[in-house]
């Protein structure tokens, strides 16, 4: 008889798809279970680990990168491997992995962005807030986008903290990005920038803003900028006013934005601007290029579930600028082989459990963890309990699942297939480069930002 799955006999063999926050704390709701012997294989589609931590965490918020050190301790353990540049569905298919593998986790949160709809998105100069983000941050894929920074009005759709750090990057001090690992062309294009004024659009009154009260007070230390918010803007429907008194973080938030209305403006030479209550219903342009945003001003209803929704009044104005960036949320992609629900961008589950969309039925051995199983909401933390409630569900299968059959090691299938992954001692030896490029500047690190690049680093320190 076979020894149970888990044992010193037979240890559980997981393999992580993602290697960002979430799969680093199911890997480490794994690796804490006192009775559980198990092995982990990360896959990563990046060489690089850690994810939204290292492309999404804004460079002027280094402090919350420093959570990466937990996921070393994780990744540098004996039983724990990561294979980073390997895509799966491409690389490595579901069908491999199910033979190898006891449980696959997907962890892949969510690569893309939600559209707003409207007329004029596809215009050049309306852009994805993620990918200015990702270019910001050194992302491989966002390297050669070209953002145009030679208009003096840039504007910013959607009130989450990815609009608050879009405008923040965009206004603040290139100096003061010069001591971060912002990537280095995204901080030669800022030190060109003609940008002067950064119009923020929220389409519910400030009492619905989805930002939190860190990144609203950072508007105001920004140097040399106003923050312009209506007085007239922060009046609250007597339900909003009433909502406060449940809600701190928005309570907070409608404080601080009246202490901004309240200061007026100084003659700064940049400017956030905030306003409340307004749509934008079409991107106007010339020549293929965003000129303007149509706006409408909005109301606030009651929806279906007790919600407040905005509803267009009809009153339109018209807004020249040279950019806008969408940052209406992130959106899921599937994967091959992988059940997906489109409409929610998620990976269908039931409590991490993943199922078939629409009937609901069990994936024996497949589970979700993160943005791909909740969709994109939370900070980075908010992953722990999600990644634990997930792993609770996979230890509670394990009596009832069939342990994978085929004991070929993963890595004979990738040199076959001639995939260069990268081991984790090679993102140690890509880690110190950066590092020490970083430390002759006074900065945590230089990253490195081409795929091929990261590859040579890594090869000749490997030798
Ligand atoms: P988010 O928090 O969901 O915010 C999305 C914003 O877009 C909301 O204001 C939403 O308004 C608005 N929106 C959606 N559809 C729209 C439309 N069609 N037209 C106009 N506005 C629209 O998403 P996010 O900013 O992408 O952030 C994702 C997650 O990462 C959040 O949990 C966020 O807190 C987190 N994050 C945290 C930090 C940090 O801690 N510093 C930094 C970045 C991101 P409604 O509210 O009306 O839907």
């Amino acid at each position: 008889m076979s020894a149970p799955l888990g044992t010193v006999e037979r240890p559980l063999r997981v393999a992580i798809i993602g290697a960002g926050p979430a799969g680093f704390y199911a890997a480490e709701a794994l690796l804490k279970q006192q009775n559980l012997t198990v092995q982990i294989d990360f896959f990563n589609r990046l060489p690089t680990p850690y994810g939204l931590v290292r492309e999404g965490v804004a460079p002027d918020h280094q402090a919350i990168k420093s959570v990466t050190r937990v996921y070393e301790r994780l990744a540098a353990g004996i039983t724990v491997r990561y294979f980073g540049n390997v895509t799966f569905g491409r690389d490595v298919l579901l069908a491999d992995l199910k033979h190898r593998y006891d449980q696959i986790i997907y962890a892949v949160g969510a690569q893309s962005d939600r559209k707003m709809g409207i007329p004029g998105e596809q215009l050049t100069g309306s852009m994805p807030a993620t990918e200015f983000v990702g270019w910001y941050n050194g992302h491989p894929d966002c390297r050669d986008i070209d953002f145009d920074l030679s208009h003096e009005r840039i504007v910013v759709v959607g009130n989450g903290n990815v609009a608050m750090d879009v405008a923040r990057i965009l206004l603040e001090d290139p100096a003061k990005l010069a001591k971060t690992d912002i990537a280095d062309h995204a901080l030669s294009a800022l030190r060109e920038s003609q940008v002067r004024e950064v119009v923020m659009l929220g389409r519910r009154g400030p009492a619905q803003a989805a930002f939190t009260n860190p990144e609203l007070k950072e508007f105001g230390e920004l140097a040399n900028t106003d923050v312009v918010v209506a007085a007239a803007d922060l009046e609250l429907d007597p339900i909003s006013a009433a909502s406060l008194a449940d809600d701190k973080t928005a309570a907070r938030n409608v404080e601080v934005l009246r202490a901004y209305a309240a200061k007026g403006t100084t003659d700064a030479p940049r400017r956030i601007v905030m306003h409340f209550l307004c749509s934008p219903v079409e991107l106007i342009g010339a020549a293929g290029h965003v000129t303007a945003v149509k706006i409408e001003r909005n109301m606030l209803v009651h929806a279906p579930g007790g919600s407040l929704r905005p509803k267009g009044t009809g009153t339109f104005e018209t807004l020249p600028c040279g950019m806008v960036l969408r940052s209406v949320g992130y959106h899921g992609v599937p994967l091959p082989d992988v059940p997906f629900n489109n409409a929610v961008g998620i990976i269908p589950n039931s409590g991490g459990r993943v199922t078939v969309h629409g009937s609901g039925e069990l994936v024996l051995g497949e589970y979700v963890v993160g943005w791909a199983k909740r969709g994109p909401s939370g900070v980075i933390g908010t992953n722990k309990p999600d990644a634990a409630a997930t792993v609770a569900a996979m230890l509670e299968d394990l009596p009832r699942l069939p342990a994978a059959t085929d004991d070929s090691p993963i890595e004979d299938l990738l040199h076959e297939r001639q995939i260069e992954y990268v081991t984790y001692a090679g993102w140690c030896v890509l880690n110190a480069h950066e590092a020490a490029l970083g430390a002759a500047q006074g900065r945590p690190r230089v990253k490195v930002v081409r795929i091929p690049e990261m590859l040579t680093i890594i090869r000749n320190g490997l030798v």
